[in-house]
């Protein structure tokens, strides 16, 4: 069976953290080779970059959450000095949470167009969070699309996929703790709506893992 990528987890949250080393050495065994960590605010990033640097196959993003912009915006110039270092390939995760509502709606619209302003500089792909701002989100990106609706019918070229561990974890695991090794539910579920064997649906998403992280870097955006 081909590889599979964890496009997006949380790799220095509790509980994965602690217990990080052996999540990392099961996932190896479960042929799930690659890993990008998401960083969520400033220290959260240079965290998750340690880590990222301690592990060949792990990878690391830099952003501040749209939960965490009120209280950690102001590092925002700080985080932009970790963009040089070799293990992180992507900006975010920032994006608009008008569920939770966590930061201010004006804080989160300010801290996402940084966000975006900044990987396009660099080049680099952006990961997205939205929830319950579908319409915001897309007014910032000045696309015509309904996400959902295109999530439904996204080319598989186009797809990547995610466990975003420690949280809520997929059937059949629900109430467990997630962890990137799930990563198989979300490829078995994936490839059955897209008639694909597993394993050729694991090659494809390599392939477009690589492209998009490491070859293919502007206006590219993740959700
Ligand atoms: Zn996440």
């Amino acid at each position: 069976m081909s590889n599979l990528i964890d496009s997006h987890c949380h790799l220095t949250y509790e509980p994965l953290k602690s217990g990080v080393k052996k999540i990392i050495q099961d996932c190896k065994e479960a042929n799930i080779d690659t890993l990008l960590s998401i960083g969520t605010t400033y220290l959260n990033s240079k965290e998750s970059l340690d880590l990222a640097n301690e592990y060949n196959n792990i990878y690391t993003s830099i952003g501040i959450h749209p939960h965490e912009v009120d209280e950690d915006f102001k590092n925002f110039e700080l985080l932009k000095n970790l963009v040089c270092e070799k293990k992180v390939i992507a900006i975010g995760e920032t994006g608009l949470d008008f569920f939770y509502n966590h930061s201010t709606k004006n804080g989160q619209i300010t801290s996402f167009e940084k966000h975006i302003e900044f990987a396009r500089n660099k080049k680099l792909p952006l990961i997205v969070h939205t929830r319950n701002a579908d319409h915001d989100t897309l007014e910032i990106f000045k696309n015509a699309a309904n996400v959902r609706e295109a999530a439904k019918i996204v080319p598989i070229e186009k797809i990547l996929i995610e466990t975003d561990s420690p949280y809520l974890a997929p059937e059949p695991m629900r109430g467990k703790v997630n962890t990137p090794k799930n990563i198989i539910y979300i490829a078995e579920c994936l490839a059955k709506i897209k008639e694909m064997s597993l394993n050729n649906f694991s090659i494809t998403i390599q392939k477009n893992f690589n492209k998009f992280f490491f070859n293919e870097n502007f206006n590219n955006f993740t959700f």
